[in-house]
């Protein structure tokens, strides 16, 4: 029996080992899968079109006992987890977009997990990162010896004559050798090398958002992949701990930074305040940390809920600005915001407006920022204030700040009761809680009591097995009747909540014992998977029975 063991994930994107009887493969990887697989070469009806109507493929469907098992569109996936999907003729679907992606979806959503998937006559240097940014593990050299022999030279840039071999661009030793076959193989073995980097980083998505621009195509599944949020949603951890790069058009449609806005309009609950003050967002994260938000802190006082305006996220309320994607993302800052960027982050404001019901909005903004709350506030009927409307950190524009709270009362500084709304969707009791350490190390307890901790690298909560007791309910993976003894695997799993998703805090509940920890895998994978982690553990408490 084959197993896939998949040591890291980014989306769709894997690292992994994919072991049978005789052999260990490191993936993603380009092979000579003729010799790994030889029924290849014998397997009637292996080459089926994706265009194919269902009827032509019951007809002609390959057969189910060969290696590596065909999937289909219009098949069922009898697939079970540690085999090798392939799926035929995948180069085509390259050529329109829209259909790429949705066979994508259907075939993920149908087949098992921890399958390693392969894509026959695919990889060039070229296109070999979206592959892997889609959830295919496995290549050949088909599609790049057929460049060589075509006399094509092929990049990650896109293919040039082979001419071009001669110009200095690469000094690979086919290159030197003036061999075009091994410089083009040699190219796709470095690709792939590197797209497992970025997998391992957590840093696909900007690979793939830089790489695709020489491509119309591969922009476009970008962005189709991107329309279907719940598809990619579920399968994005809900933390990272590096910088994430929105740098350019599709990262304002990035699911990760969508989700932080579904949140905070679904889950979110604002502390109970009358007004509610927009101010601009800060190139230092977290943003109080900054010299400007110092000073509108100063000039706040406390007398309204502070909202930080900023794009790509639109709208993060100041309790949860360490929370990811809130303190790691990096923009390039022009002060400039196009058109695409004021529609979308003007209705984040007036979809939070209208929900939320401030007595007063008072805008402390300039440019691109002060149009868009103009814009939110029209779109949902709120009269907006404006304190300044140039050089909001200048000493008119604070002073000014200060003289329109004037009276207002200050409000409870309730920072973990919004990060747990947002994070559990719960309306966690505060009362009699406190603050200990020093940031970034700071801990939530009561009555000496520890509740809940920071995660320094996500900027999420984690609670403790006490901390859990004030979560009524969600983040919940029930086990079988034993006791874990370290990480819950998956098999041990019964049920657990479709919300989690891989990186979130969940606690572990069976009839033996109570543990808390991070989900390695979504809520719905660690069901699905017959094997690997499903939670790493922090604590593990037994319960007396
Ligand atoms: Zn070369």
């Amino acid at each position: 029996m084959s197993r896939f063991d998949i040591r890291k994930r980014d989306g769709l994107a894997r690292i992994g080992v994919f072991q049978d009887q005789s052999r260990s493969i490191s993936l993603p990887a380009a092979l000579e899968t003729g010799a790994l697989f030889p029924d290849l070469s014998r397997q009637a009806f292996s080459n089926l079109p994706l265009a194919a109507p269902a009827p032509f493929v019951e007809e002609f469907a390959p057969d189910p006992d060969a290696r590596p098992i065909i999937i289909h569109p219009h098949l069922p996936s009898r697939a079970p987890g540690g085999e090798c999907v392939m799926v035929p003729n995948w180069h085509t679907a390259f050529f329109n977009p829209r259909s790429y992606v949705d066979w994508l979806v259907n075939l993920k959503e149908k087949t098992a997990p921890d399958t390693v998937w392969y894509a026959p006559a695919s990889a060039l240097p070229s296109t070999v990162h979206i592959l892997c940014y889609s959830g295919f593990d496995l290549f050949d050299f088909i599609a790049v010896d057929l460049k060589s022999a075509q006399g094509t030279f092929c990049m990650t840039e896109g293919e040039l004559p082979a001419d071009a071999m001669e110009s200095g661009i690469c000094q690979c030793p086919g290159c030197q050798a003036g061999n075009l076959r091994e410089h083009n193989r040699q190219a796709l073995v470095r690709e792939i090398a590197l797209v497992a980097r970025f997998i391992a980083l957590g840093q696909l998505r900007e690979l793939v958002e830089s790489r695709c621009r020489m491509h119309a195509g591969q922009v476009a599944i970008l962005r189709h992949l991107d329309n279907r949020y719940d598809f990619m949603e579920k399968r994005l951890p809900v933390g990272r701990a590096g910088v994430m790069l929105a740098t350019s058009g599709e990262s304002m449609q990035r699911a990760e930074i969508r989700r932080f806005t579904e949140r905070l309009l679904a889950r979110y609950i604002p502390p109970k305040s009358e007004v509610a003050v927009l101010l601009p967002c800060s190139a230092k994260k977290p943003y109080s940390l900054s010299q400007s938000h110092r000073k509108f802190q100063a000039a706040v006082a406390g007398r309204a809920h502070e909202l930080i305006v900023t794009s790509p996220l639109g709208l993060v309320p100041r309790e949860l600005e360490t929370v990811y994607p809130a303190m790691h993302y990096d923009v390039p800052v022009t002060g400039y915001w196009d058109a695409e960027e004021c529609a979308v982050i003007s209705s984040v404001l007036a979809r939070y407006f209208a929900k939320f019901r401030y007595r007063r909005v008072i805008a402390h903004l300039e440019g691109g920022a002060l149009r868009v709350a103009r814009m939110a506030a029209e779109e949902c009927g709120i009269l907006l204030e404006c304190s300044c409307t140039e050089n909001p950190a200048g000493s008119a524009a604070l002073n000014s700040l200060d003289a329109v709270l004037a009276g207002e009362r200050r409000i409870k500084d309730d920072r973990i009761h919004g990060m747990a709304s947002w994070q559990f969707g719960c309306d966690l009791d505060t009362k009699g809680m406190v603050l200990r350490g020093h940031y970034p190390e700071v801990f939530y307890s009561r009555n000496n009591l520890q509740l809940f901790s920071i995660d320094t690298g996500t900027g999420l909560l984690r609670p403790t097995i006490d901390g859990w007791n004030l979560i009524p309910e969600g983040y919940r993976v029930v086990i079988d009747d034993f006791i874990p003894e370290g990480d819950v695997l998956a098999p041990g799993v019964v049920t657990a909540d479709p919300a989690i998703r891989e990186g979130d805090e969940v606690l572990v509940a069976g009839p033996r014992a109570l543990a808390v920890g991070k989900a390695a895998v979504s809520g719905e994978e660690m069901v699905q998977l017959r094997r690997g982690v499903a939670v790493r553990v922090r604590k593990i408490k037994k319960v007396q029975g």
